[in-house]
């Protein structure tokens, strides 16, 4: 947005702790917390003068105004007090800078002054730590729903202290607030910000005296609302219990919404009890929960996906009946990257290759890359690209010997995936393959195959332990591979420790192969996947999230695309899958599975037990086996091209300068057109 010249504020929690540090110890990911403070962050400007109050707890009353007129005010809460953390955030090379700004958790006066004067220093001191504790840590989960009630403050939190700081900069301007979705445009990243909804309203109402139907108006042309998984564990669903404690007033409004909202739609859809409890924003039965997508829907003027497939998937699925009300809220923005980062920054040499064949506005103009492609049949620029590549590869090399003590050959494909760990993403896939591939060079030495160098990386969420048993599978598999001097000059198989961005910069750069071979309809967009094609990665996936749209882009002949897709998927669960029939009908994927059940990759045979269940007896949910063949025969294609240097790095070049679509500069564009009628002149 500063590179776009679009004026705007990033908000969010200033964590002591952030995600934590991942150690592997023996094979195991241990977590570490991570105090990124430490030393202090130069780039800090802490704003004290910028606080706000945040209530909590406490009870909604009824009273009559002057006028008569039946108002609420949430009375008696427990304050805390955020304070105002700002990063720059310079546009590129344009004047602009704008602002992260990030809240701190601190006691709204710094002492509990009515038990201080009962001599109760401890308890008043204690209090105050305990309001720190808001922004104390990060959540690590990953695309998995948490109901814990410290989760929820710093939720309501961020919300607001955002909102008090949005809404008091427009009223030293502005005098009426039904300008305010003029002047201001709130986007929340997923539905954690959704609270902004009944904040907003109760803001409007209870404190400025607006009536409903006005306020309502104004916070849902203000807000708009971007959905990130279609997971159903992954979707927001707060308990009432909780909100009625927390958030009186707010769950109030929340009903209220809820009220109007199944009224309107009862007019439109009639009398369909079923369809009426599938889209009410409060779930009924005994322990009653709040919706936060929903919410999300009923309370912005758009709603957007991430990806064309999933924004097309979400009208026609998780949301449909809201799509029947509301046909002109859904949207799609496919997300990107920043090509600064992730081409300029972390791989100079190529950046500074294309800047002096065609000039830098592809920095800011990612499409302009495609004005490389007439240097294709160049030798000489082609082998600079080649050049570049291994050089990168060397790097990545000796980051491996430092931190795994293994020797890899920068001339072997290195064939990456890093990202979350996951069983949607399907890591356990690649292992199951690199077992494959092991077990064939263990028998014939000699087989003619291209030396691949598999690397992944990747936290798990702390909590989930079939992941967290992914990694220590990766590190026995790679124990194997790289130990047995039978197949290690042709396969070599790592963890590295610690995915992060950092290490990502490291990475990206070095890869031959892109993996991307989640479930078909599981991945939202990824952003892995564009950075790698930028970086001149071939991708390996399936026709799922953005990888479609980079297929259109890059040309099918120059991506591996395999598998099952959206529509198979549901036709095979429709048709009752049987992981058993791919078990028994593929010899060399059985004897990979019966290897890792019976204690060949590492002495405790009933350690991986819960793995081979989760495939075998528990209907394998996301495709594994029904995916395997399909991944195998392609993984041929790739080891054939491979060999054939000039026809890859052909490819490679095409991929790195077709994925310009991908650039967060047409993603922001777009947004700011669409959703936030704000003019970006683009060249
Ligand atoms: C880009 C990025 C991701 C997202 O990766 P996906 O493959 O799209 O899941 C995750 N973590 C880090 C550190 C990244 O840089």
């Amino acid at each position: 947005m500063a590179t776009l010249g679009i004026p705007a504020i990033g908000y969010g929690i200033r964590y002591d702790y952030g995600i934590f540090y991942q150690s592997i110890e023996n094979g195991f990911q241990v977590e570490k917390p991570d105090l990124w403070l430490r030393y202090g962050n130069p780039w800090d400007i802490v704003r004290p003068k910028i606080q706000y109050n945040v209530p909590f707890y406490g009870h909604s009353d009824v009273y009559h105004d002057e006028s008569g007129k039946v108002r609420f005010k949430w009375k008696d809460t427990h304050d805390v007090r955020a304070v105002a953390y700002d990063t720059p955030i310079p546009g590129y090379k344009n004047d602009v800078v704008n602002h992260l700004r990030l809240w701190r958790a601190t006691s709204a006066s710094s002492i509990d002054l009515k038990s201080f004067n009962q001599g109760q220093y401890i308890d008043a001191v204690r209090d105050t730590q305990l309001n720190e504790n808001i922004s104390r840590v990060l959540y690590p989960n990953d695309k998995i729903f948490v109901g814990q009630e410290l989760r929820l403050k710093q939720e309501y939190f961020l919300v607001a202290s955002s909102l008090q700081d949005i809404l008091s900069r427009f009223i030293k301007g502005n005098s009426d607030w039904r300008k305010l979705p003029e002047k201001v445009a709130i986007q929340c990243n997923d539905t954690h910000p959704n609270l902004a909804i009944p904040e907003l309203m109760r803001f409007l109402v209870d404190e400025q005296g607006l009536e409903w139907d006005t306020a309502w108006d104004i916070t849902v042309k203000t807000l708009a609302y971007t959905n990130h998984t279609i997971l159903p564990e992954a979707l927001e669903k707060w308990p009432v219990s909780l909100l009625r404690n927390l958030l009186p007033r707010h769950l109030q409004i929340i009903y209220e919404i809820n009220r109007r909202f199944l009224q309107s739609a009862s007019a439109k859809i009639g009398d369909d009890k079923g369809k009426i409890s599938r889209i009410s924003i409060v779930g009924e039965g005994e322990n009653p929960v709040v919706h936060m997508a929903h919410l999300g829907i009923v309370g912005t003027h758009k709603i957007n996906g991430v990806a064309a497939l999933h924004s097309d998937l979400i009208k026609k699925t998780l949301f449909k009946d809201f799509y029947d009300l509301y046909p002109e809220r859904f949207t799609n923005k496919t997300n990107g990257v920043t090509p600064r980062r992730w081409l300029r920054q972390c791989n100079r040499q190529l950046a500074d290759l294309y800047t002096e064949k065609i000039g830098e506005d592809w920095i800011t103009n990612l499409s302009d890359l495609k004005k490389i492609e007439k240097f294709i049949d160049d030798k000489s620029f082609m082998k600079e690209f080649v050049r570049i590549k291994l050089e990168n590869k060397k790097k990545l090399a000796e980051y491996i010997k430092a931190h795994n003590d293994v020797d890899v050959d920068p001339e072997s494909m290195f064939d990456i995936q890093i990202k979350r760990i996951h069983e949607y993403k399907r890591q356990f896939m690649l292992t199951l393959y690199a077992i494959t591939q092991y077990n064939k060079l263990k028998k014939n030495p000699d087989l003619d195959v291209a030396p691949r160098t598999i690397i992944l990386g990747g936290k798990a969420a702390p909590g989930y332990t079939m992941a967290k048993l992914f990694i220590k599978l990766m590190n026995d598999v790679g124990e194997k591979i790289n130990n047995d001097p039978d197949v290690n000059t042709k396969l070599k198989f790592l963890f590295l420790e610690n995915y992060s961005v950092t290490l990502a910069e490291k990475m990206i750069p070095a890869a031959d192969l892109s993996e991307q071979i989640s479930t078909a309809g599981f991945e939202a967009s990824g952003t892995g996947n564009m950075k790698f094609a930028l970086n001149g990665a071939l991708t390996i996936g399936t026709l799922d999230g953005a990888n479609v749209e980079i297929q259109e882009e890059v040309g099918e002949e120059n991506i591996f695309i395999f598998g099952n897709t959206v529509e198979d998927v549901e036709l095979l669960r429709h048709e009752g899958y049987n992981p058993w029939e791919f078990y028994s009908n593929d010899s060399e994927l059985k004897k990979a599975l019966d290897q890792i059940r019976d204690g060949y990759f590492n002495d405790d045979s009933s350690l991986y037990t819960p793995i081979i269940d989760s495939i075998l007896n528990r209907g394998d949910y996301f495709l594994v086996l029904a995916d395997f063949g399909a991944y195998v025969k392609e993984q041929a294609k790739v080891d054939e091209l491979f060999k054939n240097k000039d026809e890859w790095f052909r490819k490679a070049l095409l991929n790195s300068v077709r994925v310009g679509k991908f650039s967060s500069d047409r993603t922001i564009a777009d947004y700011a057109e669409e959703i936030w009628g704000v003019d970006v002149k683009q060249d």
